[in-house]
């Protein structure tokens, strides 16, 4: 029976960055809990993924799971075109009470790469509707991930591989080197020399600036200064550039401040968050804007904000939004994350010395491990089943193994990832 349905799903159903043609590992999960995923064989597995940074409370949470039998008493969904609902009004005024002051309108979407499609139509309407149709194009760093559809990709770091082979229908963004600088202190002019070479030559053509600020996650896992950040603002200032913040992955705690952007003490024009928003439980993303933006794309008297997803602001989902938001307020998240942090600093750094390990770094709750060389094929067929085996569910990724766990974690847990990440680092090559 459990065999017969691992090999429909591999013969029949897609899966993130899947062939249907080469066959890889795939596990059933049944059912979940705190931070644990129980597979279809009885085994239990620690979560090291938060289920790509939204799980932050872990599964089968009492309240999240009552919020939404809760709401569902009421109604599923209806369309917001014309309507609207109590659950996309409380979470919209908790959001605009906890992101930065001036951000106050917000656009509900289904997923975070529609987060950012919605940013870049802000931004691009917000010039046109001002007589500006030439501020049409982006300006973003290498190594940056903003999502899979057509304008994100666009967006995304054009050599890592993910996206290259759609070059010739993606609009031509400019590209400035990933940040390097790894703390204040580190930072030196050179840092910025370049972005700032981009966006005073091009800024009569630039709407705006996007990036994932401290963290650029599904790009390389690369943590970078929160001085680059200022600079970046300053600049977007000078030039008449709007910027884009792309807190999907980083937002609500994970680097350790509520938003990433706090710590370098600045605030975006427009803000994409997703992912965690929900505390894993549904679709669901936001774009957040200033008043200017919001005026600009006003401008012409005329203008609408073109997009209106069908499943906009589903009540589920705001429902499930806000009540993740209610135990993050009343968590002690800071400390959590903190902790986190400290234990993964002690735990992973031992592997800075390994063979085969480029660099180990940690920021927040977000461990990485940097290996020298991708992980090839023949790796792949063992690492992860060698990872469930092990107890831990990992999901490695070319040269990086990592982990963001949900904040609940508790230490011995925790330890059990780091350790069975550093038995793989161990682990010979020809050992199959
Ligand atoms: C995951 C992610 C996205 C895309 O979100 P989806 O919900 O997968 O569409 C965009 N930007 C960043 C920074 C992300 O981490």
């Amino acid at each position: 029976m459990a065999l017969d349905d691992t090999l429909f799903d591999a013969k029949h159903i897609w899966h993130p960055y899947s062939s249907l043609k080469s066959y890889f590992p795939i596990h059933q999960v049944t059912s979940a809990s705190g931070v644990r995923l129980t597979l279809a064989d009885g085994r239990e597995v620690i979560d090291g993924m938060s289920s790509w940074w939204a799980a932050i409370h872990g599964y089968n949470h009492p309240r999240l799971n009552q919020a939404i039998t809760d709401q569902l008493d009421d109604m599923a969904h209806v369309m917001f075109g014309g309507l609207t609902h109590q659950p996309a009004i409380k979470l919209a005024r908790q959001l605009i009470e906890i992101t930065a002051e001036p951000l106050q309108t917000i656009f509900f979407s289904d997923s975070g790469s529609v987060a950012v499609e919605v940013a870049i139509k802000m931004a691009i309407q917000h010039w046109f509707a001002q007589g500006k149709p030439n501020k049409q194009r982006l300006l973003t760093l290498r190594n940056g991930y903003h999502g899979d559809t057509f304008g994100a990709m666009a967006v995304c770091d054009p050599e890592n591989g993910m996206h290259s082979m759609f070059k010739q229908v993606l609009p031509k963004h400019l590209f400035a080197p990933a940040p390097s600088c790894v703390t204040d202190a580190d930072y030196q002019d050179s840092d910025i020399a370049e972005f700032r070479q981009l966006i005073s030559t091009h800024h009569h053509e630039i709407a705006a600036v996007i990036l994932e600020p401290l963290v650029q996650n599904a790009g390389g896992m690369n943590f970078y200064c929160p001085e680059y950040l200022r600079q970046v603002r300053a600049l977007c200032d000078d030039y008449n550039v709007l910027l884009i913040l792309d807190e999907i992955a980083t937002n609500f705690g994970r680097t350790g401040t509520m938003f990433a952007y706090e710590q370098a003490d600045i605030c975006p024009d427009i803000l994409c968050l997703g992912k965690a928003l929900t505390g894993g439980y549904m679709t669901l993303a936001a774009t957040l804007c200033t008043d200017n933006v919001a005026a600009g794309i006003a401008a012409d008297g005329k203008g609408v904000l073109m997009h209106g997803p069908t499943y906009m602001a589903n009540p589920l989902a705001c429902a499930v939004a806000s009540e993740n938001l209610a135990i993050l307020a009343e968590s002690h998240w800071q400390q959590q994350v903190a902790d986190i942090e400290s234990q993964m600093e002690i735990e992973l750094m031992p592997y800075k010395q390994y063979e085969g390990v480029a660099d180990v770094r940690v920021k927040g709750g977000i461990g990485v491990v940097e290996l020298i060389k991708p992980l090839d094929n023949s790796v792949m067929q063992w690492l992860p089943a060698f990872f469930v085996d092990k107890g831990v569910w990992l999901r490695p990724f070319g040269k990086l193994i990592y982990i963001m766990p949900p904040f609940i974690i508790e230490p011995a847990d925790l330890s059990m990832l780091t350790d069975v990440i550093g038995k793989a680092l161990l682990r010979p090559a020809d050992d199959t």
